[in-house]
């Protein structure tokens, strides 16, 4: 009796990897992972939700090979490549476990980090960050904007995403849950993470170079990202318009002031193409860089109320 009871009382852990063009990392992946949760998988059962996100190789192919070793695999095919963020939303509908844990598929994250997670979740954590801490596989750019991103959008948002922290992390299924009720369609997950709080803990990693395959992320992509994060959490450069036109305008009065007093005292005075110019180019940019950053929201605005789902499934393979 007592070992029945046991035994419903097992919880579940839920891996999350999406897989985009992974085909080299596939056998790899699920390899490390077996071994560095074999000595909780006598504890816990293991599911192993692998979104495959309209990868161009055989990544497919090996993840439905690899079942056949892993029976804890389930694969979620996308009909096309939807991007990371919706393949890890994807991930947390399908997974059933009493913590979900997304972790790249690439090798980058080390499973054996999971075990202390899994310590500090049984301790009463609902989330668990793994924090990187170094940046040696990132170019000095790359570290520098990062860094920035990180300044700009404490400052500008109410909630505070914390630096170096990506989607490898454990969730409470509580905490799921609580994702799984924003309906948003532009999903920024590092700021949907920690829109929901919860009890929080960190650990720490090194990140590991990327053995096979390459990083599907460039500049641009990254740039996106960031301008994604900063539109999704704060409204302050919509609103900050208001205070640099009310600016600019004052600045206008003054010199207009200071034009019409001037002529009175000195009279007509035919040059002054440099001062207009100047004038000119400066308000029409100020404007135009405003109209920009409407624009980026109406942007958002107009995929949030239409409303299309944010990835389709062609084929869901396993229980
Ligand atoms: N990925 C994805 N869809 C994409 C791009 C990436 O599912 O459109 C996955 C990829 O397979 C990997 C993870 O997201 O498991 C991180 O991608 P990548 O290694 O390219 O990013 P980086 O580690 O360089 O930030
Ligand atoms: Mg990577």
């Amino acid at each position: 009796m007592k070992a029945i009871t046991n035994m419903d009382a097992r919880k579940k852990i839920s891996l999350v990897a999406p897989f985009y063009n992974e085909e080299s990392n596939v056998r790899p992946f699920l390899q490390q992972v077996h071994a560095a949760l074999a000595p909780v998988l006598g504890t816990y059962d293991l599911e192993i939700i692998c979104v495959n996100d309209g990868s161009r190789d055989g990544t497919l192919e090996a993840l439905r090979e690899a079942r056949e070793h892993h029976p804890q695999v389930k694969v979620i095919d996308f009909s096309r490549n939807f991007g990371k963020e919706a393949a890890i939303t994807a991930g947390l509908d399908f997974a059933t476990g009493d913590a979900v844990i997304p972790i790249d598929s690439d090798l980058q994250h080390p499973p054996e980090l999971i075990l202390e997670m899994l310590a500090h979740w049984e301790s009463g954590f609902e989330v668990v960050l793994a924090r990187r801490t170094s940046r040696e596989t990132d170019q000095a750019l790359q570290r520098l904007t990062a860094r920035a991103f990180y300044e700009v959008s404490r400052y500008i948002s109410h909630i505070e995403i914390p630096a170096d922290v990506g989607d490898y992390r454990l969730m409470d299924r509580k905490v799921v849950d609580a994702l799984k009720a924003l309906q948003e369609k532009c999903r920024f997950m590092k700021g949907l993470f920690a829109w929901v709080g919860f009890r929080t803990t960190v650990v720490n990693y090194r990140v590991v170079p990327r053995v096979h395959g390459k990083s599907s992320f460039n500049t641009w992509k990254l740039w996106n990202f960031a301008l994604e994060g900063i539109t999704s959490f704060s409204t302050l450069p919509l609103r900050v318009w208001t205070y640099l036109g009310g600016l600019v305008s004052l600045g206008a009065f003054v010199y207009a002031a200071y034009l019409i007093v001037k002529t009175l005292v000195f009279g007509v005075e035919v040059p002054g193409y440099a001062s207009l110019m100047i004038v000119i180019l400066l308000a029409s940019g100020v404007q135009l860089i405003g109209i920009g950053i409407l624009g980026e929201y109406l942007g958002r605005v107009f995929t949030e109320v239409k409303n299309r789902p944010v990835y389709i499934v062609r084929e869901v393979i396993g229980p």
